[in-house]
């Protein structure tokens, strides 16, 4: 009796605790399907169910889950995520990003292989993995409106955390014997945000030197993507870009019913498809539950049953190149228009046989950084000199005429240098053709001027009649300007 409960003691310690969370739309649906076919493949999960979403919005918590359950993912550190439903209007928070954020989901992991001919793709030789910066850039969601006419959004770009989603990167690569790491940025106009992620990909290159490399500006790199995805093999972005692009690189492959993607964290990770909750065929028994189940093979293998992911992805290879499809890849190579039940039923069939047309696919390695790992900046600090403040202020009128009126402040350390407006240099020597908005940018520079010389500028420009909207301090780094010059400057 002692000898029973021991052994069962022992199975339930190898189950590996995960949160379900059912979703909206066709959630339940492909929740329900993947769930029967992972463990009919023999995955030993101990299933907590969590509620978000929709129902959870409608009862007024904003951020669409509830503490309680916040907390039961906390315990178990692994999500397997149905797509929810955002409300339409206001004071809705994404629930995606609360999770990210809460969780420090740092990288998104996106694989995108075509399985041509059996389902429709202009470019049958694809096989991409996107990798998406998840938690910085403009996603912080800091937007102001500052005047009548301009608003704005702020881009945060840090070193750490670009030393973590490439290293992140290469890891990947090395691990999943992919050969070159390709970096997308807008450095020729960021220079100093998408600038730094470009270095630091530079600087973490020179470590893999068995892993190729090459950068390019994002707009080209998403051409050659759209029309040449055999170039590339991993591709690491900075978060807005790899929003778009891993929805392009999803729907090159053939639909978007098919991709599943990972988030990963130092002690969380989250697991989804790429879909939404498609409410136009909830409740129908159409949905393609492909691109959760795919989630769920990336989930088994994170936390090490690997044996059963390579077993449910080889029988849903087999079911595909069978000809077994849903409604959404019907196409010439398909024996039939199959119901979600009835494709789960198809795939359960196959587990444990091998695909024979489709090339086996090893199931992708996991990787988990060690939080000390990730992170190389133990660079000493650059030395911060303070050069200037650029204060912006809500006025109309000539550049001229405000640059005359500033000029004529009594400042001791910090002197007019430049005017610019949305960006463009206007004083001195503008083009009297720019046009100019209510929303000007006043450079004052000096000499090592201190914290107190810059409150006094502010000040002295307040008490000159004019609506200050906000400043930057301006700083070099080590005598390298930490700023960006006005167009034309
Ligand atoms: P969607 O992805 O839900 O649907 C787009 C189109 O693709 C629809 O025609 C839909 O029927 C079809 N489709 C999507 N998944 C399918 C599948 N598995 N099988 C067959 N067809 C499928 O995008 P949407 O309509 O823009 O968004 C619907 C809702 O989903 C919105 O409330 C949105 O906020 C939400 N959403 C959630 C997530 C998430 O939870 N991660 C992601 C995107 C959108």
């Amino acid at each position: 009796m002692q000898e029973r409960s021991l052994a069962v003691q022992e199975r339930a310690s190898s189950r590996a605790s995960v949160a379900i969370a059912h979703g909206d739309g066709i959630g339940p649906e492909i929740i329900e399907s993947t769930l029967k076919i992972v463990e009919a493949a023999g995955a030993t999960l101990d299933i907590h169910r969590v509620e978000m979403g929709e129902q959870v919005y409608r009862r007024g918590i904003s951020s669409g889950i509830a503490q309680r359950d916040l907390d039961t993912l906390a315990g178990t550190g692994v999500l397997l995520k149905a797509p929810i439903t955002t409300p339409q209007g206001g004071g809705y928070k994404s629930l995606n990003v609360t999770i990210r954020k809460s969780f420090g989901l740092y990288a998104n992991v996106r694989p995108c292989k075509a399985l041509a001919p059996y389902v429709r793709t202009l470019h049958p030789d694809m096989d991409v993995v996107i990798i998406r910066e998840n938690e910085e850039d403009v996603y912080g969601g800091i937007e102001h409106r500052q005047t009548n006419d301009v608003t704005q959004c702020l881009k945060l770009i840090t070193r750490s955390g670009c030393e973590r989603i490439i290293r992140y990167a290469f890891e990947y690569a090395r691990a999943n014997g992919r050969s070159r790491v390709s970096c997308f940025t807008k450095d020729n106009i960021m220079k100093i945000t998408d600038g730094l992620f470009h270095r630091v990909f530079d600087e973490i290159a020179t470590e893999y030197p068995d892993i190729q490399n090459n950068h390019l500006i994002v707009d080209i790199g998403a051409a050659r993507l759209a029309t040449q995805p055999e170039q590339f093999d991993v591709i690491v972005l900075p978060n807005l870009y790899g929003d778009i692009l891993s929805d392009v690189a999803a729907e090159l492959c053939g639909s978007v019913g098919m991709a599943g993607s990972a988030n990963i964290g130092d002690g969380f990770a989250m697991f989804e498809a790429i879909h939404g909750s498609a409410p136009d065929i909830a409740g129908t028994d159409t949905a393609n539950p492909s691109g959760l189940l795919n989630a769920a093979v990336m989930m088994l293998a994170h936390i090490g049953q690997v044996d059963v992911a390579q077993r449910v992805h080889d029988a849903w290879l087999r079911a595909i190149e069978d000809g077994v499809h849903t409604r959404d890849i019907f196409g010439q190579h398909s024996i039939g228009c199959y119901g979600t039940v009835a494709f789960t039923a198809e795939i359960i069939a196959r587990l444990g046989m091998q695909p024979r047309k489709l090339e086996s696919q090893r199931v992708d390695a996991p990787v988990r950084l060690q939080p000390a790992e990730a992170i190389i900046n133990d660079h000493r600090p650059d030395k911060k000199t303070r050069q200037g403040v650029d204060i912006f202020v809500d006025w109309s009128g000539e550049p001229d005429v405000l640059a005359a009126s500033l000029q004529a402040l009594r400042l001791p350390s910090l002197k007019l240098s430049m005017i610019s407006n949305r960006g463009t240099k206007v004083w001195p020597d503008g083009n009297p053709q720019t046009r100019c908005v209510d929303h000007w940018r006043c450079r004052f520079s000096g000499d090592a001027p201190t914290a107190h010389d810059v409150v006094a500028a502010i000040s002295a420009v307040a008490e000159a009649g004019y609506d200050v909207i906000k400043m930057e301090g301006l700083y070099a780094f080590d005598g390298n300007a930490g700023y960006s010059l006005g167009q034309g400057q």
